[in-house]
């Protein structure tokens, strides 16, 4: 199989090294820039697979990388991790809304910057192989997008139109997280107007209802919520 390519924005050396190292030596093509600027070059250059973006950046920060990446349709469709310190959590949510895929806090363990981006390649591909497939099945959860069905070990629950879209957008896309405002844009709400406190309420009432399921949603603090990945 062909190596995948990763494109690593960051300007600190040592974070340069650390992360060059680990992704060659688990056979992933690496190329390395250090602002903003080249990293818009080089996306058109070498077409990566995938992105890892520090956000501080000097010159274009990783947002502004980040927004015209994802708004041009020729390159939208690259994950992009973003690199950030824990205490950016501003920083985060907007960089998921303008369409980031994942993020890694730093200072970060290899083994978990790696699952992180097999992950969001995954992701890639199971969408272009199942995107037009009705049925999403995780873990012991069974979604028949077409009959607004659920089951939970084989029985079926009842949940309302919001609770349903909810559980869609975040099951199909596992692992990703989606902060609170994409989750209103993305259901909504039929039953009611939804706000971001409000989701918070659609997600307990979601998790209840999915009972023992329900500790697959799972909260991300100061930035939203996510559908477990099944291992
Ligand atoms: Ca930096």
């Amino acid at each position: 199989m062909e190596k995948k390519k990763i494109l690593v924005v960051e300007d600190e050396a040592t974070i340069q090294e650390l992360l060059q190292f680990n992704l060659e030596r688990n056979k992933y093509r690496v190329k390395v820039v250090d602002s903003g600027e080249k990293a818009l070059s080089a996306v058109g250059k070498h077409r990566p697979d995938l992105i890892l973006l520090d956000i501080m950046l000097p010159g274009a920060d990783g947002l502004e990388v980040c927004k015209s990446l994802k708004g041009d349709p020729k390159t939208a469709r690259i994950p992009i991790i973003m690199l950030t310190a824990l205490s950016e959590e501003a920083d985060i949510v907007a960089g998921l809304e303008l369409g980031a895929d994942d993020y890694v806090t730093k200072p970060f363990s290899p083994r978990v910057l790696l699952a992180r981006v097999k992950a969001a390649l995954r992701r890639t591909e199971s969408e272009a192989t199942t995107s037009r497939n009705d049925l999403i099945t995780i873990h012991n959860i069974s979604i028949d997008t077409s009959r607004y069905k659920v089951t939970v070990d084989e029985k079926e629950i009842t949940l309302t139109s919001t609770e349903f879209k909810v559980l869609q957008l975040m099951a199909s896309q596992p692992g990703r997280v989606f902060t609170r405002y994409q989750i209103v844009d993305a259901v909504h709400g039929d039953d009611y107007p939804v706000t971001d406190r409000s989701v918070d309420v659609q997600i307990v009432g979601l998790r209840k209802k999915l009972g023992e399921a329900g500790r697959y949603v799972e909260t991300v603090r100061g930035v939203g919520y996510r559908f477990k990945e099944q291992e």
